[in-house]
């Protein structure tokens, strides 16, 4: 079956006149599919038989919401879906004074293996299609009834591990007929992978990159970041520093900070000293809780802070939004369906 919603306009426009369509039939289609219709019947201005030949042809993607949780704390709403194959994905959609920021998945779980982080137990089982990440965001506007202006791709998985949907992606959800979210909208994080931080300069997109650090001397970045073995510190600096020159675009460090393991004054000194001559600016993130790892929060975050703005850094530090429906960074798993489904039926019982 044809996946119609992971074509770009010109694509769907040549699929479109080899059925021996008009052209403008196309854009049509490209519309009603951004609109989050869940059948070809509700394109009620294309002719039946268009409609009947589309159905016959083409999946229709809409994902089930499988279990939605609210946040009492802060109103941030977490959303696992149900995909077309069984898989489940995690979507959150938080609300800032400035407009709806949607953190959404790229992959079915995560192959980078960071010893902090809950999507990669289990592995990946597969990549999301551009269709995929971007149901996340039509059907999280439709249930909520809520806009969405702001992406981050900072949910489940590693975007440039799955990076030709994930361009496709940025194509489609900035495109002007369809959701029309602006490349500065859109944040980009990776743990790494200096390749395809090369490529991705190469095409000069707007968006952020964030670049998830996590520790500035190799030793403890690969203990907590398997990625970083074998690439280093300092290649990644280098490939950052490539990215801004080629870009313009300031790179974002993220840092969870780790009680005792990456937290020392001498620490803050030395990623400083990484990040001397660049701009970028470093995120601060309270480590989040993950069950199954023993790594605790940093009682330092303050120090750690005030530490590195001494050395003239910008340093912000993330807000925890979610964090009672367990929506925070690294918190969002993926989950085998007679799991999910017992635990769902177990808290709408209670
Ligand atoms: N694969 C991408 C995007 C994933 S997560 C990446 O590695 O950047 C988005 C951010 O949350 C990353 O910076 C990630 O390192 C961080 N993160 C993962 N687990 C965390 C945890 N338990 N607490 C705080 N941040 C975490």
């Amino acid at each position: 079956m044809i996946d119609l919603k992971s074509m770009l306009p010109e694509e769907l426009a040549q699929y479109i006149q080899g059925l021996g369509q008009p052209a403008f039939r196309a854009m049509q289609v490209f519309r009603w599919l951004h609109q989050g219709v869940e059948s070809f019947d509700e394109m009620s201005n294309l002719p039946k038989a268009l409609r009947e030949k589309l159905a016959s042809e083409c999946r229709l993607s809409s994902p089930t919401v499988r279990h939605k949780q609210v946040s009492r704390l802060d109103g941030t709403i977490k959303y696992l879906w149900q995909l077309w194959d069984g898989n489940f994905v995690e979507t959150v959609l938080m609300r800032y004074k400035y407009g709806n920021t949607i953190c959404v998945s790229c992959q079915v779980g995560c192959n980078m293996g960071c010893v902090f982080c809950a999507s990669t137990i289990g592995g990946k089982a597969r990549d999301l299609a551009p269709s995929e990440i971007l149901d996340q965001i039509i059907f999280t506007q439709k249930d909520s009834g809520e806009r969405v202006s702001n992406i981050v791709m900072m949910g489940m998985g590693e975007p440039l591990d799955n990076f030709d949907n994930m361009l496709r992606f940025l194509n489609l959800v900035n495109h002007p007929s369809g959701l029309n979210i602006g490349m500065r909208h859109i944040s980009v994080s990776t743990c790494g992978l200096i390749k395809k931080i090369d490529k991705l300069a190469s095409l000069g997109l707007q968006l952020t990159l964030s670049v998830s650090l996590h520790a500035p001397e190799d030793h403890t970045r690969s203990q907590l970041m398997p990625v970083n073995q074998g690439i280093g510190v300092n290649a990644l600096m280098d490939a950052c520093r490539r990215y801004f020159q080629t870009t313009g675009r300031r790179i974002s460090y993220e840092y969870a900070v780790i009680d005792g393991v990456n937290d020392s004054d001498d620490q803050a000194d030395r990623l400083a000293d990484l990040l001397k001559g660049q701009s970028g600016h470093v995120n601060l993130i309270a480590l989040n809780d993950v069950k199954e790892s023993p790594l605790k929060p940093s009682r330092r975050v303050r120090q750690f802070q005030q530490r590195l703005e001494s050395h003239g850094i910008t340093v912000t530090v993330r807000r925890r939004l979610g964090s009672d429906i367990d929506a925070s960074c690294g918190q969002l798993r993926r989950r085998s369906m007679k799991e999910e489904i017992s635990g769902a039926e177990k808290e709408s019982a209670g």
